[in-house]
């Protein structure tokens, strides 16, 4: 067992770091402010390859594995989380579906224009009565010749405001409940596909969060991924990718956390002497540093375990548990020791306290991946 990264690993962190503190650093805290998505900072982002992360390189992407993977949206979340967010549910929920479910034909469609990110994708489950139950969606797709009219209302969908290809989760078959999801691949120009207000949310501010509306949007049999009733298979595989990269997030915004704290204890003086000369504060620091370095052994073993090609669903929800709610106390304790000054704006911490949260309910909340590790554990032969 090898705890040192690689060569490769390490290019992609110094890489992703240069870029994220070059582009995004000056503006994040603005971003955040006036709720502005940059797209000046996607159009650089596009030809570096940051929308085919997991993408094949036959179609535009960079093919990376999952411990690169993580480590570029630990990076990209540590400076903006709202970007991180932005780049991860395209990677690993709008395009790996079509990776790994996708016809030959299907992917030569849609992959290498999300791989260039002229297509920035959604993935679009929730809705109002359908939230940790998924089978309680009751958008519809009813089959008319070979195609499909799509009718219903998403919520929450990260990306809505700027999306160009959506998943859609629609019944198909109102008589099962559990079986009768389908997805289907719309594109956002398609007749009867209409964007929401964009949420306005206690984080994750400069992400265009919004309801998506569809109304007698009609798509062709050929825009169905996997066959019908396969919703719930393919929502929970890509779920299972998803939770790595939720994962590196909530990782990305602690280590953000824990930096700027590290940094103001040594430079603030109470007392005559600075903070961090206080036995409190550097017991603070000590569990901060300790349970981010966890959470990253956690979320890179889920990461060996999705690339050894077998099962590892159970090991993304660890991960994924475990650094969002790592997230929320290295936030917490972050602003704590900032004092007055960490609840004010003047300062990043209260962004990342703001952000940092909702890794613990988006994606699986984490009563839910409690309910996927127990479920792991009990079907095991005793
Ligand atoms: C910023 C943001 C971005 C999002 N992006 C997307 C997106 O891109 N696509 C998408 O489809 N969705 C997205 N969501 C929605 C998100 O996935 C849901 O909010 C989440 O799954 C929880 O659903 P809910 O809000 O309906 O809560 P509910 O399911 O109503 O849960 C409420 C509470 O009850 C608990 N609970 C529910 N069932 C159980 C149970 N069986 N046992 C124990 N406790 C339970 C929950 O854990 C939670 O604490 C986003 C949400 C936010 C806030």
């Amino acid at each position: 067992m090898d705890f040192n990264p690689c060569m490769k690993h390490k290019v992609v962190r110094k890489a992703v770091r240069e870029f994220a503190e070059t582009e995004l650093g000056p503006i994040a805290g603005d971003l955040d402010r006036e709720s502005r998505f940059p797209w000046e900072v996607i159009e650089k982002m596009r030809p570096l390859n940051f929308f085919g992360l997991q993408i094949p390189k036959s179609y535009g992407g960079a093919d990376f594995d999952s411990i690169s993977y993580a480590i570029t949206i630990e990076e990209l979340s540590r400076v903006s989380a709202a970007i991180g967010l932005c780049v991860t549910v395209h990677n690993s929920v709008g395009a790996y579906p079509i990776v790994r479910f996708g016809t030959a034909e299907q992917k030569k469609r849609f992959l290498p224009a999300l791989a260039g990110g002229e297509r920035i994708g959604a993935f679009c489950l929730s809705e109002a009565n359908a939230g940790s139950d998924a089978g309680g969606v009751e958008t519809h797709a009813v089959k008319d010749g070979d195609a499909y009219v799509i009718n219903g209302t998403k919520i929450f969908v990260t990306n809505g405001g700027v999306c160009g290809l959506a998943l859609i989760f629609a019944v198909t078959d109102p008589e099962n409940a559990k079986s009768g999801a389908s997805v289907f691949m719309v594109e956002a120009e398609t007749p009867g596909f209409s964007v929401g207000e964009i949420e306005d949310l206690c984080g994750m501010r400069a992400n265009p969060v919004s309801s998506l509306f569809f109304e007698d949007c009609r798509v062709s049999g050929t825009h169905l991924l996997g066959r019908p009733g396969d919703g719930l298979r393919i929502g929970l595989a890509a779920l299972d990718t998803g939770r790595i990269g939720i994962a590196a997030q909530a990782l990305g915004i602690a280590q953000a956390a824990f930096d700027a704290a590290l940094k103001y204890s040594k430079e603030r003086q109470q007392f005559g002497r600075s903070i961090s000369s206080f036995q409190t504060i550097q017991n603070y620091l000590a569990d901060m540093s300790t349970e981010i370095d966890a959470g990253r052994l956690l979320l890179y073993r889920a990461c060996a375990f999705k690339d050894s090609g077998g099962p590892f669903g159970p090991e993304a929800a660890k991960a994924k548990l475990y650094c969002s709610a790592l997230a929320t106390r290295v936030t917490n304790l972050a602003v704590q020791i900032h004092g007055g000054y960490g609840y004010s704006k003047e300062y990043d911490v209260e962004r990342y306290f703001r952000d940092a949260k909702v890794t613990e309910i988006y994606e699986g909340t984490s009563e839910v991946q409690r309910m996927v590790i127990a479920r792991a554990l009990l079907s095991r032969p005793t």
